[in-house]
């Protein structure tokens, strides 16, 4: 089989997510036969540094010989049993793990095997809370604009990127947009801390004006990943902690995308002290093997729902691989790298070279902005630099770069005009060489060619 075979039967047969399929007149799919730290190999022998961790889930490298190892123990064991009535031990040595990691005071876990549904889980989790105390007025959320947080319709509602909602709107939640805190606004004189801080008056205005009728805000923190990767303060998620305890609504941290060491810190609420009410993971969280997800309360909500059957408070929310044993052992092993290898500290030397290698392009005339938070780097690319004029999205400048890395053995996917790099944790010297010097002359050659 090589490449060419093998994508004629996809597409006879496949639809590809996030995909015009007739894209694929043009670029047909790539068939990726097998992955080797950050390298992804297809059948015609093309290697492809995987830049952007195969949609951010994958840590510490493709076909990790010690995650692969747990799975397979797992499996020849216990590959999955119902989590409703029954357990098992890899779940429960995961939410101990996770209880004693998170930001303290999270003490509950709630799973799911995807994102999205970790999402649906924390709003309902919200909204049957304020109903089983008393505050059955409570049925609204608050979110930024430019947020992000899935696809099912509930995750879509509070999301606020246009292009994946506006054709659902009519069958969307009603949710309250406050502006985002998102740096790239600022003016130049103005600093990135200050801008957040100052956004945060929108939010306290919503609050004050809606808190009788909403029962959470959802942020992703410091990062709006799927939102062209803007960066904020942390200021403004302690702004948003006090805020929300004034007024009675619970706080949703949405760390699917920035969790498990991308910005730096296990989690991003670390770098502003907070604990939020629901913690929402996925994605990174077995190492990009197989898909889990959870959703992390506080004990004071946990209690809300226990009580005698009859009073018909339970959460009934589940999924048929809810705490799927398989997954937690991939997820275990996960954590027992973070612990063993250091991986926190040793990330430090890895985001700042990946920084210091594609410093220069602050001054490219294309290029409004280079920002980084911990392993998320992203390169903003604009058509008029002085007039902060955006390249029109039917441009398509990302898809150029695209075209341009895969052909030099990069797997970059930039997001509308903004170049991003989110490697495995695993990139070496010579790799992140390659990665970002491709990222460089993609960039000139793209901006060139308009
Ligand atoms: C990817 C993402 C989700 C959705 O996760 P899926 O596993 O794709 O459903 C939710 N929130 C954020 C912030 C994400 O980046």
């Amino acid at each position: 089989m090589n490449n060419d075979q093998l994508s004629r039967r996809d597409l006879d047969v496949l639809w590809h997510p996030c995909t015009q399929m007739k894209d694929h007149e043009s670029w047909p799919p790539i068939p990726i036969k097998s992955g080797q730290g950050v390298w992804l190999e297809d059948f015609d022998g093309n290697r492809y540094i995987d830049a952007i961790s195969s949609w951010w889930v994958n840590l510490f490298g493709h076909a990790n010989p010690r995650i692969a190892r747990a799975i397979s123990n797992q499996a020849q064991t216990l590959e999955h049993v119902l989590l409703a009535g029954f357990t098992h031990e890899p779940i429960i040595e995961l939410s101990e793990r996770l209880v004693a990691l998170a930001p303290t005071g999270l003490s509950r876990c709630n799973y799911a095997d995807n994102g999205s549904a970790a999402v649906e889980i924390a709003l309902k989790m919200s909204y049957q809370y304020w109903r089983n105390t008393g505050n059955p007025k409570k049925k609204k959320f608050i979110s930024l604009s430019n947020s992000y947080h899935g696809e099912t319709l509930g995750a879509l509602s509070v999301g606020q990127v246009k292009l994946y909602k506006s054709i659902y709107d009519s069958l969307l939640l009603d949710v309250i947009e406050v502006p985002s805190p998102d740096c790239f606004n600022r003016a130049a004189e103005e600093s990135c801390r200050d801008y957040s801080e100052r956004m945060f008056e929108s939010m306290t205005e919503a609050l004050e004006e809606h808190a009788d009728e909403v029962c959470a805000v959802i942020i992703e923190p410091l990062v709006q990943c799927a939102g062209n990767m803007r960066m904020y303060d942390a200021v403004y998620l302690k702004l948003l902690r006090a805020a929300c305890d004034q007024y009675n609504v619970h706080l949703i941290a949405d760390e699917v995308a920035v969790g498990f060491g991308r910005t730096g810190t296990l989690f991003a609420c670390e770098q502003a002290g907070i604990t939020p009410d629901m913690l929402c993971l996925g994605k990174g969280i077995t190492g990009g093997f197989l898909p889990l997800s959870v959703c992390l309360t506080t004990e004071k909500i946990y209690q809300a729902f226990y009580d005698d059957y009859e009073t018909l408070k339970a959460f009934l929310h589940s999924h048929s691989y809810t705490g799927n044993a398989l997954a937690c052992a991939a997820a275990l092993a996960t954590l027992d790298i973070f612990a063993e290898d250091n991986i926190i500290e040793k990330n430090k030397k890895l985001a700042k070279n990946i920084y210091d290698q594609v410093a220069q392009l602050q001054d490219h005339p294309h290029v409004a902005e280079v920002r980084q938070t911990g392993m998320i780097l992203a390169i903003e690319l604009i058509k008029d630099k002085q007039k902060k004029i955006p390249y029109p999205w039917q441009q398509r400048l990302g898809q150029k770069v695209y075209q341009y890395g895969l052909k030099q053995g990069v797997l970059l996917r930039p997001l509308d005009s903004v170049v991003y790099l989110m490697p495995p944790y695993v990139i070496n010297e010579d790799e992140i060489k390659k990665m970002t010097s491709t990222a460089i002359t993609g960039i000139h050659a793209a901006c060139q060619s308009d």
